[in-house]
């Protein structure tokens, strides 16, 4: 197969690897720097150039699209998908996945497990508000912020008031969850793929904190998960639509919450952690799946 990825660097773990598993396995792969991709929209023949020439003849196309050029990113994909080349995840799926309140709406309306919570941008009525996601201690989430920054806890009422006055005068939009304690400061991250997880590890946040990021001094373990974690983790990504995804779970009294949802999840971490070749199985997924033309909105919303 003629593999595209699109991807802003291709020295980055997840693009290597996908890179290097996909030549191994005899396919051609190239990497397509998505913001220097351009297009033309024509009624019959949509066209992507990149370098000066058109891409033809590809197979299956692997978005690895970040979070401050997803607008761009999908439109490109979007791209590939009206010329019937296959997506590993479609762009409207990657879309719906990035916007954080559509994301938790569409997954609450199909009764995933979710921590409770509220949104808002600049609420009347903070008490009341903070009463809707029943009370301190709660987390106080900044919607843009990735890798635990913009992710505050207040453990009483009066802390909880003062940080949502303050996002509202920095005119941030913010979520306000309830703290799920039980967690212990761990959360899991499960690797869809189809309708499977494939690998799953557990990441636990330093000593002090609640945050697990790695980014943040979290450490990542192997972990076996539950047949409930298991098929909420599926059913979450599929959802969303996505046939790629890393789904973000809290282990709460009442079973597993969905925090996130990820399209574009990286590699490194779990494949270091579990010693899976995941890239190997996602290009297996493309080479028993991609078929042109197969492009259709999946999913709800
Ligand atoms: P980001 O997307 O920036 O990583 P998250 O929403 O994933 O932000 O939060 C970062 C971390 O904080 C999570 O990995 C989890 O460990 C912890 N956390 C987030 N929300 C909650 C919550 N409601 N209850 C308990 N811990 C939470």
């Amino acid at each position: 197969m003629k593999i595209a990825i699109l991807s802003r660097n291709p020295r980055l773990y997840s693009t290597r690897r996908l890179v290097e598993a996909g030549s191994q396995r005899g396919h051609e792969m190239l990497v397509i720097d998505t913001l220097r991709a351009y297009m033309n929209i024509a009624t019959h023949k949509p066209q992507i150039h990149y370098r000066g020439q058109a891409l033809e003849g590809f197979d299956a196309v692997i978005p690895r699209i970040g979070a401050s050029v997803t607008f761009y990113g999908c439109a490109v994909l979007r791209q590939f998908e009206m010329m019937g080349v296959f997506p590993l995840n479609e762009s409207v799926a990657i879309s719906r996945s990035r916007d954080k309140l559509r994301a938790l709406q569409l997954l609450s309306r199909k009764g995933i497990g979710l921590p409770v919570t509220g949104f808002a941008h600049s609420p009347d009525d903070i008490p009341d508000l903070i009463q809707m996601v029943n009370g301190a201690p709660l987390v106080i989430k900044v919607l843009e912020g990735t890798q635990g920054i913009g992710v505050v806890l207040c453990e009483t009422q009066k802390a909880a008031e003062s940080v949502i006055e303050a996002f509202m005068g920095l005119k941030q939009d913010i979520m306000v969850q309830e703290y799920i304690k039980e967690a212990g400061g761990a959360d899991i991250r499960c690797l869809v793929v189809g309708d499977k997880v494939i690998a799953s590890m557990k990441r636990q946040a330093k000593p002090g904190e609640f945050r697990s990021n790695l980014h943040r001094g979290g450490t990542a373990s192997l972990i076996k998960i539950t047949p409930e974690e298991r098929s909420t983790a599926v059913r979450a990504a599929k959802v969303m639509g996505l046939r790629v995804a890393g789904v973000d779970i809290l282990r709460s009294a009442n079973g597993p919450l969905v925090m996130e949802v990820n399209s574009s999840p990286g590699l490194e971490g779990i494949e270091t952690t579990s010693g899976i070749d995941i890239a190997s199985l996602v290009i297996e997924y493309l080479e028993n799946n991609a078929e042109p033309g197969m492009t259709r909105t999946k999913g709800s919303g």
